[in-house]
């Protein structure tokens, strides 16, 4: 089984992708953690995206297509994948399909975790203290969830016409919210 996990910065994805991976042996694919080490290894293109990322912006299609395909390419991570942060608009979940296609897997279960912005805006500046991540001040974290409305809300239709969305009330406490997570994978 592969899945997708989308909801607003600061739902909760990275956290519940860790946990069901753990507890399934899935592979966490966070195109946000995969970009951030590319920053922090000085590659070519971490130098390149940093500005983008710390400005709350989206990198583009291509970069994220070809590192997702890298990814998804690899026979170990086939029928594993946890997709965290990606797609993130609807030009990537077609590429999404289109990549998938070509190594002959699909997506079975696609969760949303649905959360007010005020929780967002507390949740983040928690967030901040512990990770000190360059995009979570709060000008920048609240471009993200504009962003967010506008680009990757529109997965929400996408999703649901192909039979394959659950959303998730992701106000609730990260024990009851995964809970919630391994009954729904448990029963597909
Ligand atoms: P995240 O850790 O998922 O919150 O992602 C952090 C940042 O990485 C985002 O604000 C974007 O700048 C970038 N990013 C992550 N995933 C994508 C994606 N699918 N498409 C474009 N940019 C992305």
């Amino acid at each position: 089984m592969n899945l997708i996990i989308f909801g607003p910065p600061g739902a909760g994805k990275g956290t519940q992708s860790n946990l069901i991976a753990k507890k399934y042996g899935f592979f966490q694919i966070s195109t946000g953690e995969i970009l951030r080490s590319q920053i922090k290894m000085k590659t070519d293109l971490g130098v390149k995206i940093a500005p983008m990322i710390n400005e709350g912006l989206f990198v583009s299609d291509e970069i994220v297509s070809d590192l997702m395909e890298k990814v998804i390419k690899e026979k170990k991570y086939n029928n594993k994948m946890i997709f965290d942060g990606y797609p993130r608009s609807l030009s990537q979940a077609e590429n999404l399909d289109i990549l998938l296609k070509r190594y002959n897997q699909k997506i079975d279960l696609v969760l949303k975790l649905s959360v007010s912005l005020a929780t967002i805006k507390k949740r983040i500046t928690e967030r901040r203290n512990i990770e000190k991540r360059a995009d979570d001040n709060d000008s920048i974290a609240i471009k993200r969830y504009k962003t967010y409305e506008k680009s990757t809300e529109p997965l929400i239709e996408y999703y649901k016409k192909l039979g394959l969305l659950k959303t998730i009330d992701g106000e609730r406490s990260i024990d009851q919210i995964n809970k919630e997570i391994s009954d729904i994978i448990g029963v597909i």
